[in-house]
């Protein structure tokens, strides 16, 4: 059923950031768990 599948994902907990807790936006899922300026931080 496509919709349940639609569920689980809307049901899916924002990812935070381990390093500050903020919250991940989706569209960088694949940096891991960590957030854009702790990356950025880490890149640095
Ligand atoms: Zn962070």
């Amino acid at each position: 059923m496509i919709e349940s599948i639609v569920e689980f994902f809307k049901n899916l907990p924002p990812k935070k950031c381990t390093d500050c807790g903020e919250t991940i936006e989706e569209q960088h899922e694949c940096y891991g768990n960590k957030c854009e300026k702790c990356l950025g931080l880490f890149d640095m």
